[in-house]
């Protein structure tokens, strides 16, 4: 890979790139020029990764949060970055074929809807799936969970069935099978978590009844970075006869699984956090439960033909797809999908661990910090959420600010996790392909100043800090 050659000439990079797709998933592709020749020579970061370069090819790393304070993005669970591929491949469908997709004739119609359509089989072999037909694209992880529940849930669930959750789960892996549960008086439960946040498969096991019909789950936690272990709960959960839907939001940008061999029935993830842009997600399921689903929104593109009175349903998957989708979203998911492929799996994989394992070493050193989650770093992903005592994360976030480093406060739209750790509230670091250990060792130092600077305030030794949040007061996840 020369992401320095990317950015020098994106247009004819993008293309090449997309000129020669592979059927394989791509944690089997060979990897051009990161993997091997002169760059692995300027790889200078654990992981054999050039994290330089990397950085090179994120316009947003380039900017000063204040004059002399360079940014340190370590909120990457929320949104990551954008690579310049990307921004230059929405650009360019914006700036060149600006066209509506399907329906045209004429030639940037047919640009764009290659282009579109080209998507389905990029995200199908990031996924290591065969079928293409197989994609649905979404808004994102929510409107993909949700499409499953109203048509999927509506036509199969009946009173009495149950769907199971664990206590990971993100609101959006949530709120939806709530939402169900009531109306089809189908019971919601969850799977309890150890102490260290590890999903418990004794209680999964205790959890599966005959009447279990679903387990919804997360790849990766939003919060605790707890990484489930998906192949054996899917092989519990499918000798039960229940179906398996992941919340693959968070797992996906880090682990690339081949989903295909897994056998999950649903997967759920989000264009804006696998550095694409916001407003395109992906629902993959399998072909034979998406042919018996019913469509849960209605309009164009999703029909073949109408009458007065009924309509007949396009096939599957744009009978999931009403309307006008988000063509320069999904052109800008195919553009990441080809920065994130000209990468080893293996070395950003190498790279994030060694971050999370520095971020370990350097939080830990700090007094009253309590780090939530697993202590053992292989059952978790590359993101610490953390409490410090005295400290309300609300306020971690703002006085972190000042010193360019921008992480996340809050519930992380995960309260009833919160509620399980017995805390409101935690701040959240989040590391990707971009980060650097010399980043974790400023957060570190930051942290010091602040605890320093909250124990002189509460020996009342100086003034008054940033606006306290009450332990209810949390709007925002
Ligand atoms: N699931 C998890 C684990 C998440 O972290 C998030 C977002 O933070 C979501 C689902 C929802 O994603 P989106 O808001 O992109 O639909």
């Amino acid at each position: 890979m020369d992401l320095t050659e990317m950015k020098a000439d994106p247009v004819h990079q993008a293309e090449r790139r997309s000129g020669s797709p592979s059927r394989e998933p791509i944690d089997d592709l060979p990897q051009a020029g990161a993997a091997g020749g002169k760059k692995q020579a300027a790889a200078h970061q654990a992981g054999g990764l050039d994290v330089e370069e990397i950085r090179a090819a994120f316009p947003a790393l380039r900017q000063e949060v204040s004059p002399g304070v360079p940014l340190i993005y370590i909120d990457s669970a929320a949104t990551s970055l954008k690579p310049q591929q990307v921004v230059q491949a929405v650009l360019d469908y914006m700036t060149i074929y600006p066209a509506n997709v399907h329906r045209g004739l004429h030639t940037l119609s047919e640009r764009a809807t290659e282009a579109f359509e080209g998507v389905r089989d990029k995200v199908a072999r990031l996924l290591g799936v065969e079928d293409s037909g197989q994609i649905i694209f979404t808004r994102g992880t929510t409107e993909a969970i949700n499409l499953v529940a109203q048509s999927w849930g509506r036509a199969t669930l009946k009173p009495g069935d149950a769907i199971v959750v664990s206590e990971l789960e993100h609101h959006s892996n949530l709120v939806p099978w709530q939402m169900l549960a009531r109306e089809r008086d189908v019971e919601l439960k969850y799977v309890e978590l150890t102490d260290d946040a590890r999903l418990d498969l004794d209680a999964l096991d205790a959890a599966l009844t005959d009447r279990v019909r679903l387990v919804a789950v997360t790849g990766m936690s939003n919060v605790t970075g707890t990484i489930p272990p998906l192949e054996r709960i899917v092989e519990m959960v499918h000798a039960r006869g229940a179906r398996v839907l992941v919340d693959a939001a968070q797992s996906l940008p880090h682990h690339r699984l081949n989903f295909g061999r897994l056998g999950v029935d649903f997967l759920a993830f989000s264009g804006h956090k696998l550095f694409g842009p916001t407003g395109i997600g992906v629902l993959y399921g399998k072909r034979e439960l998406l042919e018996a689903m019913p469509p849960v929104s209605f309009g164009g593109s999703m029909v073949v033909r109408v009458d007065r009175q009924r309509a007949e349903w396009n096939e599957v998957p744009w009978k999931f797809e009403a309307g006008t989708p988000p063509i320069a979203e999904a052109i800008g998911l195919g553009a990441a999908i080809d920065f994130l492929s000209q990468l080893s799996a293996q070395d950003l994989a190498g790279h994030e661990r060694a971050l999370l394992t520095h971020a370990h070493e350097v939080l830990g050193q700090i007094a009253s910090l309590r780090i939530l989650g697993p202590a053992d770093l292989e059952q978790k992903g590359a993101i610490v959420s953390f409490t410090m005592g005295g400290t309300h994360p609300h306020d971690l976030a703002q006085l972190l600010d000042r010193h360019g480093i921008a992480i996340r406060a809050g519930h992380h739209c995960a309260m009833p996790l919160h509620v399980r750790l017995g805390i409101p509230a935690s701040a959240r670091a989040s590391f990707s392909m971009y980060n650097t250990i010399a980043e974790i060792d400023r957060l570190g130092v930051a942290l010091e100043s602040i605890r320093l600077l909250f124990r002189r305030h509460s020996h009342g030794q100086v003034a008054p800090r940033p606006a306290t949040h009450a332990a209810t007061e949390f709007p925002n996840g």
